[in-house]
């Protein structure tokens, strides 16, 4: 092994970070201790070091002392914080929930609405997810879901709102959930509902923001107004409608449906997805943005691994500001706030206003020659060199990568 001294800034980051989830891993990582012997015999506790901290920064104490414990362990690695489980053997009711998986995984939006639907389940009902087609999720467990319905099938690839209809309607038919929860989105979930809704013979509450004890709030009026009203049967949520689940662990058991799915007769051909300019797409749309700041020195090359990369473009204050990108394109508190799965930022030092345009981003990737800065701090992966010989490098992979790809499909 090695003498050289490995720093983790981002480890770093998290132990100092009281409302980080990892804090209390981080420092046991670091060897902190919670009991030991003082000089006159007498043991000594530090209160400080017991319990956790929970994902929404509150402090947590497990009694059964299964979450404590870490004394003195020297490991580099952070503790995984396994949460309790929460089972529904028989369930009163079912919560139904079908979430858009833009991209096989649970999104934001997705999570959001399992937390609404926990809420509504209380501890005797069950949080049933609908997901059609293949997925990439991992985490159902602990994202609320009781019981999981996989439903797949070539007829529910691509855009198929009317065959997926008929899908619910199945489930509804053996599980008569207690209320259907869509995402209202623009990705799926917003017009599968209100297919849904005219199929059942539902009145759905729509852009519902928030669900109290039998009343929701939705907002209409372009978001200028708010409806309240009893909470219906089927609720097409907003965004940020609950505090997604973080303190419980699920079963996920597999479900099936009984009987067959009638097929429909197709009066909407999906003809595949239409490949378009990542250039053209809207800051706010994007899902992968590779953004620019003042540690780019070589602006050409930025825009051909833009290319390579397939990604939509964005910039910091300081590139807009020297020209290099025009004004749409600043990401940030005075420009706009973006929603990418993945922002990859090179040479962005991570400035709050920066860092507030890219808050919802589900992962960033941060290239810098400083790993101390804050945007490394932010970075679920980061990569500490120059800009120009990183650019350089993702190019000449993307394009190898492309070049394996089409030699194995000759
Ligand atoms: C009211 C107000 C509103 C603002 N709104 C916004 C906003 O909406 N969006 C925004 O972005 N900013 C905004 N700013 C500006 C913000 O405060 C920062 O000044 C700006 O974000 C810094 O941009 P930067 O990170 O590109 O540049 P710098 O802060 O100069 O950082 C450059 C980074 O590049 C790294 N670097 C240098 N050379 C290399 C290299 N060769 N390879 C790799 N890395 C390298 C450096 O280590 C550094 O971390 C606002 C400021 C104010 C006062």
């Amino acid at each position: 092994m090695s003498d050289i001294i490995r720093r983790d800034p981002r480890a770093e980051w998290i132990a100092r970070n009281r409302l980080h989830p990892l804090h209390q891993a981080m420092q046991a990582a670091q060897g902190g201790e919670t009991r030991w012997m003082g000089p006159n015999g007498v043991v000594r506790k530090n209160p400080h070091a017991v319990g956790f901290i929970g994902p929404n920064g509150v402090k947590r104490i497990d009694r059964s002392g299964s979450q404590q414990g870490t004394v003195g362990k020297r490991s580099s690695a952070p503790e995984v914080v396994q949460l309790p489980l929460h089972v529904v053997e028989q369930p009163a009711f079912v919560i139904a929930v079908v979430p858009d998986m833009v991209g096989g995984r649970l999104s934001s939006h997705d999570r959001d609405l399992l937390g609404l639907a926990r809420k509504l389940a209380g501890s005797d009902g069950a949080v049933l997810a609908v997901v059609f087609g293949e997925h990439k999720e991992t985490a159902f467990d602990t994202a609320g879901v009781d019981r999981l319905l996989l439903i797949d099938g070539s007829e529910y690839e691509g855009y198929a709102p009317e065959q997926r209809v008929l899908a619910l309607r199945a489930v509804e038919g053996q599980f008569t959930p207690r209320h259907w929860l869509l995402p209202d989105s623009r990705t799926g979930g917003g017009e599968l509902g209100r297919r849904l809704a005219a199929s059942l013979g539902e009145r759905p509450a729509t852009r519902v923001w928030q669900a109290e004890g039998e009343r929701c709030t939705g907002r209409a009026g372009a978001g200028q107004q708010d409806i309240q009203r009893p909470l219906p049967r089927l609720i097409l949520a907003a965004a940020e409608c609950a505090e997604p689940v973080s303190e419980t662990r699920h079963e996920a058991r597999s479900v099936g449906l009984d009987g067959s799915v009638a097929r429909n007769l197709p009066r909407i051909e999906d003809l595949g997805p239409v490949a378009v300019d990542p250039a053209q797409i809207p800051m706010a749309e994007a899902e992968f943005i590779l953004s620019g700041g003042n540690g780019v020195k070589d602006w050409n090359l930025f825009h051909s691994a833009a290319v390579a990369l397939g990604a939509t473009e964005g910039a910091s204050r300081v590139a807009v500001d020297d020209g290099h990108m025009p004004r749409n394109r600043q990401v940030g508190a005075t420009g706009t706030w973006v929603t990418a799965r993945v922002y990859l930022a090179v040479g962005i030092s991570g400035a709050i206003q920066h860092l507030q345009g890219i808050g919802a981003c589900d992962k960033v990737v941060a290239v810098n020659m400083d790993p101390g800065c804050d945007m490394i701090k932010r970075a679920d992966l980061s990569v500490i060199g120059d800009s120009s010989a990183i650019l350089q490098a993702l190019i000449r992979l993307a394009e190898e990568y492309r070049n394996g790809a089409a030699r194995d499909a000759a």
